[in-house]
């Protein structure tokens, strides 16, 4: 078994990323610059947004969050997307989810031009993604196939089952994975929460992507020998043994199912720090199609 390991291929995304960054400033250039918007003080959205801003620091990019109150009207935080829509030095934009009610999140996501839509949500990002054109991938689904090629895992020809068919993490994870490019090239069943028989489809995975966010769903009797599994879920799980209070748990039950795999993410440290490289490399991205 192998471990997937997202913080060493990440960090080595990181690495290559702060080497461009700089040697655009050597070159005179201005640096990618990805603006981020936190609407409330929701916990966990706090904690992914400052690794993010964090991060942007860490590899010589300019950053900006925009926190807004929790009862910022619609049309207010439309406004803040549209002047950084408008703010000629802004590369990416992020608009942290969720949001709350009172915000519809598809007219927010519609509201980044796809020029700096860097999560990948907006329609047209989308349509490009299904089309096959070039665009902006989602930073999770995006994270996961960098991972796949840092380890060279064989993807051509396998079953690839996909569990969860959200707009952010399944559903684009299953389209990616059956292009005809690598990684990719599966055969990809798709499985949400009426899918029968899971069990059985889960056994003819060459490749398990885990995306249910049901803290140890997946156990060792759902996965064959050889499997590559990618656990995406993280749970916040009541641990009285922590200072925080809680523990973090994906989506499959580590312990007992990477005896029986190829190749396997753990969680922390899998998936997740590769969703923030795939979002910087948006980024990235975002700058050279302005400047180039
Ligand atoms: P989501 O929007 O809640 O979608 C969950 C999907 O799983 C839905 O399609 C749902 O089916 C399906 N599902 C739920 N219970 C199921 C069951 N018992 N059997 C089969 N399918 C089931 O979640 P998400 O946003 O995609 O996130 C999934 C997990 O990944 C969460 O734990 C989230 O925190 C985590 N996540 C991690 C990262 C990262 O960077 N590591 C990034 C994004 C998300 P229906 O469509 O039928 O309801």
């Amino acid at each position: 078994m192998q471990l997937l390991d997202g913080k060493k291929a990440a960090l080595a995304i990181k690495e290559e990323l702060t080497q461009k960054t700089a040697q655009l400033i050597l070159q005179g250039k201005p640096r990618p610059h990805l603006a981020a918007i936190l609407v409330g003080n929701d916990g966990a959205s706090e904690t992914y947004v400052a690794s993010k801003v964090k991060t942007c620091a860490e590899i010589g990019f300019e950053s900006t969050l925009k926190r807004l109150p929790n009862n910022i009207s619609e049309e207010e935080l439309l406004n803040e997307i549209e002047k950084l829509n408008q703010q000629e030095d802004v590369n990416g934009i992020l608009v942290q989810l969720p949001l709350p009610k009172h915000i519809s999140e598809s007219k927010v996501i519609k509201a980044i031009h796809p020029s700096k839509d860097v999560d990948g949500f907006h329609p047209v990002s989308v349509g490009n993604m299904v089309s096959g054109a070039p665009t902006f991938i989602p930073a999770t689904p995006y994270g996961i196939l960098l991972l796949l090629e840092h380890f060279k895992v064989e993807t051509k020809g396998k079953h690839a089952v996909v569990i969860g068919r959200s707009h952010i993490v399944g559903t684009p994870m299953s389209i990616l994975l059956s292009r005809n490019t690598y990684p990719g090239n599966c055969t990809v069943t798709i499985c949400h929460s009426a899918t029968k028989n899971l069990k059985e489809i889960c056994l003819q995975g060459d490749i398990i992507v885990a995306a249910l966010g049901r803290a140890e769903f997946v156990t060792a009797d759902m996965v064959k020998d050889g499997a590559v599994v990618i656990d995406v879920g993280i749970t916040r799980v009541k641990d009285e043994t922590k200072k925080s209070g809680f523990s973090l748990k994906g989506d499959v039950k580590f312990d007992e199912v990477a005896p029986k795999c190829s190749f396997i993410t753990p969680v922390p440290g899998g998936v997740g720090p590769m969703t923030i490289a795939g979002l910087l490399m948006n980024t990235y991205n975002a700058y050279l199609q302005k400047h180039n």
